[in-house]
């Protein structure tokens, strides 16, 4: 609108002046040839000046009600002929110009246009004052009120294009802006405690629909990301208040009143047991955290993989000799990937851990370690008790336990297998897990083998 307001009106001046040089350059044209036919009509004869003008002329300048007008005067100003059509008046005499011009002027009440055409004497000798300056005009009242119901005209059309495109811009710009305006107000309105309010498409025009949709998937993802959050804060709060209570208990009850060395013993035995609980929970929760984060700090080396499995299975050794249960490992001692001793050990003594904890008393456990297309396949197999087929997508979920009385048993904390899918992506590799109720399970890990890996980090 600023841009209209500035062009229209520099063009509406622009052209009007156009037109009016037009119209004043005919007139002037028109003048000068009338001023050079009349300088060819005089006749100078030493002292005499004589003219030789036509009926033709005569009529055109002498008639009271022509619109044209001349006057032929010396250069000192004496009048030597001029047309009836002036009547008493005179035109307009400047006197001191020496070259011939043209103006703007007024005969009798009408505003006319003037010429004083200079005609120097042809004898040089006589001097100049016995040149002749041949004075043509012209009535422009037509041209001039032509002119001006062109300006009017123009300032009309300009205005009325004005008013048409404000209003219209503005009537377009808010039906456009509205929903814009529903879309912030819908946006506004969605907070933390309303994460499931979408913004609806129905009445948004195209150009804004792509727009809305990926607001509205940019909610579901925050929605689903709340509620994770919070189911894990309620599990969290859930996990830790089990030991505590423990604690809890067991202290109160000795506080009571006096025991003896061995009730103080048992309950102490308790309480460390319910502490071990709930700083293993604690631990698995800021591994999570870690490798929840946006960027993830890993000192990475090249390891051998056969090593890490080595070293987790002596880690479990004596647990696993405990139940009775023996480890079987085969390992390719060639394959090496890009990773980090911590996290890679955190993974598969996880997984070996659960092969023991899951298995049957004097049970087995073997592990394989291969190449495989670039691929270091670990497989992790257990003659154990095996995961229902419903709950076998579900043990990668954070605090997720098949059966709460058998882990609880054997102290999980459901948190183990979460831990080892995040392990698992960070590596940008694959976790899969294969189970038959009372037979066993298969937990195969896929790793990208090289020294140079690139990792999701
Ligand atoms: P936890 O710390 O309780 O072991 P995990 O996340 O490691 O939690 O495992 C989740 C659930 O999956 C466990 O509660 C357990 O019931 C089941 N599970 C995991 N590994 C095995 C396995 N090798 N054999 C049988 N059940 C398993």
């Amino acid at each position: 609108m600023a841009v209209l307001f500035v062009i229209l009106p520099v063009l509406g001046v622009s052209l009007y002046y156009s037109l009016g040089k037009i119209v004043y350059d005919s007139i002037d044209s028109s003048l000068l040839s009338r001023a050079k036919a009349l300088a060819t009509l005089v006749l100078s004869d030493n002292d005499e000046t004589e003219f030789s003008f036509s009926d033709e002329i005569m009529w055109e300048y002498n008639s009271p009600k022509s619109k044209s007008f001349f006057q032929i005067r010396r250069f000192d100003g004496t009048t030597l002929e001029k047309s009836t059509s002036l009547r008493d008046g005179e035109l307009f005499f400047p006197g001191n110009e020496q070259q011939t011009s043209f103006k703007s002027v007024m005969i009798n009440g009408a505003p006319a246009r003037l010429i004083d055409f200079h005609v120097p004497d042809e004898n040089a000798s006589k001097g100049k004052e016995h040149g002749l300056i041949i004075q043509c005009a012209e009535d422009i009242q037509d041209q001039i009120t032509l002119l001006k119901n062109y300006r009017l005209i123009l300032s009309l059309s300009i205005l009325s294009i004005l008013i048409i495109s404000a209003s219209g811009g503005f009537i377009i710009a808010k039906k456009a802006l509205t929903p814009v305006k529903e879309i912030s107000e819908t946006i506004d309105r969605i907070s933390e405690s309303n994460l499931s309010e979408r913004i609806t498409s129905r009445h948004i025009p195209e150009e804004l629909r792509l727009l809305a949709s990926s607001f509205n998937l940019t909610f579901d993802r925050l929605e689903r990301s709340f509620n994770r959050q919070r189911q894990f804060t309620a599990d969290a709060s859930h996990e830790l208040r089990t030991p505590l209570s423990v604690i809890l208990i067991q202290s109160e009850i000795m506080l009571r009143k006096e025991r003896t060395p061995e009730e103080y013993k048992n309950a102490l035995a308790a309480i460390t047991e319910a502490s071990k609980m709930m700083s293993e929970i604690v631990r698995k929760l800021l591994t999570l955290a870690r490798l929840g984060a946006d960027k993830v700090d890993l000192k990475t080396e090249n390891i051998h993989l056969a090593d890490i499995i080595n070293k987790a299975v002596k880690l479990l050794t004596s647990f696993a000799e405990q139940h009775g249960i023996r480890i079987n490992v085969s390992a390719d001692e060639h394959a090496v990937i890009r990773g980090e001793q911590e996290t890679l050990l955190e993974l598969f003594s996880n997984l070996i851990d659960n092969a023991i904890k899951y298995n049957v008393p004097q049970g087995k456990v073997y592990i394989f370690m291969k190449k495989e297309d670039g691929v270091a396949v670990t497989e992790i197999r257990d003659t154990g008790i095996g995961i229902p087929d419903e709950d076998l997508d579900k043990v990668f979920d954070r605090f997720y336990r098949v059966d709460k009385s058998r882990s609880k048993l054997r102290g999980g904390s459901g948190l183990g297998l979460s831990i080892c899918n995040a392990i698992v992506k960070l590596y940008g590799g694959r976790i899969e897990i294969k189970s038959r109720l009372g037979t066993g399970t298969t937990v195969s890990v896929f790793l990208k083998e090289g020294r140079d890996n690139n990792m999701h980090i």
